[in-house]
């Protein structure tokens, strides 16, 4: 079984603030499987560490005022890539994140309130057929 998973649930440093959120639950669950590891943020052009952004009506903007919806994009467009190009079965990536999230994510006013809906990058997986779960789906 093949996985696309998020780089900072596996331990790799390219969340915003320069840090990652490893955790133990998907590095067991991954243990018997091919994985295929992606920061659709990094891929897209955006530093680490970076100004957090979030999604706002249809674009993404960072907290500084930023509008990074092309770096989100083609982030999102190079995880499609690769897991078509690797036809991965499971799209495994970190909740909430404005790339990454899926069901849930932050409502756009740096709150920390959230709303329905999916990141840029699972949106786009999601809309190509991929099944894409969190950490918390576990
Ligand atoms: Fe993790 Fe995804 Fe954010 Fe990259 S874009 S830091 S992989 S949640």
């Amino acid at each position: 079984m093949k996985v696309l998973v998020s780089n900072c649930l596996l331990g790799i440093n390219c969340r915003y603030k320069g840090d990652n959120c490893k955790n133990e639950n998907v590095l067991e669950f991954l243990k018997d499987k091919e994985v295929i590891g992606i920061c659709p943020e990094v891929e897209g052009g955006l530093p680490t560490p970076r100004d957090p952004s979030e999604i706002v009506n249809d674009k993404v903007i960072s907290k500084a005022g930023k509008d990074v919806t092309y770096e989100y994009k083609k982030g999102a467009e190079i995880a499609l890539k690769l897991a078509q190009d690797n036809k991965v079965d499971l799209v495994l990536f970190k909740a909430k994140s404005p790339s990454c999230g899926s069901g849930l994510i932050y409502d756009g006013t740096f709150t920390g309130n959230k709303i329905p809906g999916n990141g840029i990058a699972a949106d786009l997986l999601i809309k190509h057929g991929f099944k894409v779960i969190t950490e918390e789906d576990l």
